[in-house]
């Protein structure tokens, strides 16, 4: 039943498409670190102290310095991706659930698009997605902000009703909801300290911790 409500596929990126597991973000959430150490000058211990204050306060820690200090963001993004992305591996089960989707795939992510591609890349799920909408397509503008789930809306001709959202960040699932997308937490299980999934709770229909075993269930209820 699930399947035919749906013309339209929204995947956050980061630890939704692939396992919070493989410690991409860590290596991410590093360089983050050292990126402010670095520009601002400071102690890596008052740079981690920054990056997580911004990340609450700004969705993301580059809207935050952008904001405050000018920084340049295709600088940032670019040094804060330089990843070893070799511990992301194909995912068939992934792929398999994907590619039995109908309708538009679109990967929704406030990274950048040079990350996504290498991750897709990785997980061999490249080609299946119709469109990419980067941090830079929002202006900069990070989810959970409404401004640019509006934006993705309107320059893809979505019907929010006929669209599903997955992500690992509850609060970002809040905006989603309240535009009229359903919405699916993927729930891994770890801390996150920009998170409030209990005032989030009610926007989210659905939960699981394991999105391709999610999409094959829905795909074998058919
Ligand atoms: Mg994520």
């Amino acid at each position: 039943m699930i399947l035919k409500k749906y013309d339209t596929w929204v995947f956050d990126l980061d630890n939704t498409l692939y396992s919070a597991e493989t410690g991409i973000f860590d290596q991410v959430d590093k360089l983050m670190g050292e990126f402010i150490s670095r520009h601002l000058k400071l102690e890596i211990s008052e740079a981690k102290k920054i990056q997580k204050k911004f990340f609450r306060h700004y969705g993301t820690t580059l809207k935050g310095l952008m904001d405050e200090y000018k920084i340049d963001p295709e600088e940032f993004l670019d040094e804060v991706h330089k990843l070893d992305y070799s511990i992301i591996k194909p995912n068939q089960n992934l792929k398999e659930g994907l590619i039995r989707l109908n309708g538009k795939k679109i990967i929704y992510t406030n990274a950048n698009k040079q990350h996504a591609n290498e991750v897709i890349k990785r997980l061999n799920i490249e080609n299946i997605f119709d469109l990419i909408f980067d941090i830079k397509d929002a202006n900069y503008i990070p989810k959970p902000d409404m401004g640019p789930y509006k934006m993705l809306v309107k320059s893809n001709n979505i019907d929010p009703k006929k669209t599903i959202m997955f992500d690992d960040i509850a609060r970002n699932l809040v905006p989603a909801s309240k535009i009229g997308f359903t919405t699916v937490w993927i729930d891994v299980g770890k801390e996150n300290y920009s998170d409030d999934i209990k005032s989030s709770k009610k926007y989210l229909d659905y939960e699981t911790t394991d999105l391709p075993l999610w999409l094959n269930s829905i795909i074998k209820e058919e």
